[in-house]
C-alpha cells in the first residue's frame, strides 16, 4: 500500500466496517490529505474520530463540503436521503462513490441528486466479514479482494481513472462491469447464499426448541458455516433483499428447482445423480482455489478472519 495522496479530502458518509476499513487502509498508505466523517450517531462519530478519523462532522452535509472525493458508505436504503442532502454541498469537480451491495437501485437513487460538474462512479467492494460499526474495520481488508465500478455511460475518464488509482493502492483488484450484470452476478454469488443461511439458521433455531441444546452443541462445520454468515447486518441484509429483488428471485426459482430435482433423487434412492451432481460441485470448488479466491487449506471452523462481501 502506498503511492503518495491521491484525494486531498476525502469525506466517508456513514462510518462502519467499509467506511473505518477504507480509512486505515488510505492512513496506512498516505492516500488521502484528510479524512472526514459522519455518521448518524454521535457515539459512532466518537469512535470514528478517535480510531481513524480527522475530523467528524453532525451533518453529512458538512463532511462533504471542500471534499475531492465522497464515498457514501451507508446501507443501500438510506443512500437516497443522504444523497439529497449533500447534493448542494458537493465541490465542482469531486468524485462521488459508494460501496453499496445492489448497484441498480443506488444509481436509480443518487444520480439523479448528482449535480452537474461532479463525478459519479457506483462501486461495490467484494470484501467484508459478519461485523459491522466503526470499531470492525482494518486496513487489510481489501487486500487482494475484488472491487467493482460500474461506470455510467458518461463518466469521465480521468475520474474514473484516479478513482482506481486509489482503491488499488488500497490492496483492491478493480474490475469494471454493467450495472445490471452485477446485480445479477452478486444475486448468485453473495445474495441468494446468504438468504439460504440465513433460512438454514432459522430452521435449526426452530429445531432447537425442539432438541434442547443438541443442535448448538453438535454443530459441525456445515451449520457452523451458516451461522457465521447469518450473523451479517441485519439492516444491511433487508437493504439488499428489497433492492435487488428481482435478480434475487430470479436466482432463488431457479435454487428451488435444483432443490427439487436433488430431493427427488434421495427420495428415489438415486446415487448415480447425487454422485454426479456432487462432482460438478465440486470442481467449481476447485476452480476458485485456481483462480486465487480462497484456499485450499483445511477449515474446521476456528481459524476466523475476513472471508465474504455483501
Ligand atoms: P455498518 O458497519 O453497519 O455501518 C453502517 C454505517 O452507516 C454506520 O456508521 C451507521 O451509523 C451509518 N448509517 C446508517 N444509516 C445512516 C443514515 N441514515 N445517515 C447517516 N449514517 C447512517 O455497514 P457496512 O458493513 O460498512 O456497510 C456499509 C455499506 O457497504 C452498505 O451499503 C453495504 O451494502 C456495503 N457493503 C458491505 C459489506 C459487508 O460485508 N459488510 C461488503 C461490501 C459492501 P451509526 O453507527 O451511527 O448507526
Amino acid at each position: 500500500m502506498s503511492g503518495g495522496v491521491i484525494y486531498q479530502r476525502v469525506a466517508l458518509i456513514g462510518l462502519g466496517l467499509i467506511a473505518s476499513s477504507m480509512a486505515h487502509a488510505m492512513r496506512a498508505g498516505g492516500l488521502a490529505g484528510e479524512i472526514v466523517g459522519h455518521a448518524r450517531s454521535a457515539e459512532t462519530r466518537a469512535i470514528a474520530l478517535k480510531l481513524f478519523c480527522d475530523r467528524v462532522t453532525e451533518t453529512a452535509a458538512e463532511a462533504v463540503q471542500g471534499a475531492d472525493l465522497v464515498v457514501l458508505c451507508v446501507p443501500v436504503g438510506a443512500m437516497e436521503a443522504i444523497a439529497a442532502e449533500i447534493a448542494p454541498h458537493l465541490k465542482s469537480g469531486a468524485v462521488v462513490t459508494d460501496v453499496g451491495s445492489v448497484k441498480q437501485a443506488v444509481v436509480d437513487a443518487v444520480g439523479p441528486c448528482i449535480p452537474e460538474g461532479v463525478h459519479f462512479i457506483p462501486g461495490h467492494p467484494l470484501a467484508g466479514t459478519e461485523y459491522s460499526g466503526p470499531q470492525s474495520g482494518f486496513a487489510t481488508l481489501f487486500q487482494n479482494r475484488w472491487w467493482l465500478l460500474t461506470p455510467l455511460p458518461d463518466t469521465d475518464a480521468a475520474a474514473l481513472a484516479r478513482l482506481r488509482r486509489l482503491l488499488e493502492a488500497m490492496g483492491a483488484n478493480v474490475d469494471e462491469m454493467d450495472v445490471v450484470r452485477h446485480d445479477l452476478v452478486l444475486a448468485v454469488v453473495s445474495h441468494t447464499p446468504h438468504l439460504i443461511a440465513y433460512t438454514m439458521v432459522g430452521v435449526a433455531d426452530h429445531m432447537r426448541r425442539v432438541s434442547a441444546q443438541e443442535v448448538i452443541k453438535y454443530s459441525a462445520s456445515g451449520f457452523r458455516d451458516f451461522t457465521r454468515i447469518a450473523a451479517s447486518d441485519p439492516t444491511m441484509w433487508r437493504d439488499v433483499f428489497l433492492t435487488n429483488k428481482d435478480a434475487v428471485l430470479d436466482i432463488l426459482g431457479r435454487f428451488a428447482e435444483e432443490l427439487f430435482t436433488l430431493q427427488r433423487a434421495i427420495r428415489m434412492g438415486d446415487g448415480d445423480h447425487l454422485h454426479a451432481y456432487f462432482t460438478r460441485t465440486r470442481e467449481i470448488r476447485r476452480g476458485i482455489i485456481e483462480a486465487g479466491q480462497d484456499t485450499a487449506v483445511p477449515d474446521f471452523g476456528r481459524a476466523g478472519g475476513p472471508s465474504k462481501g455483501g
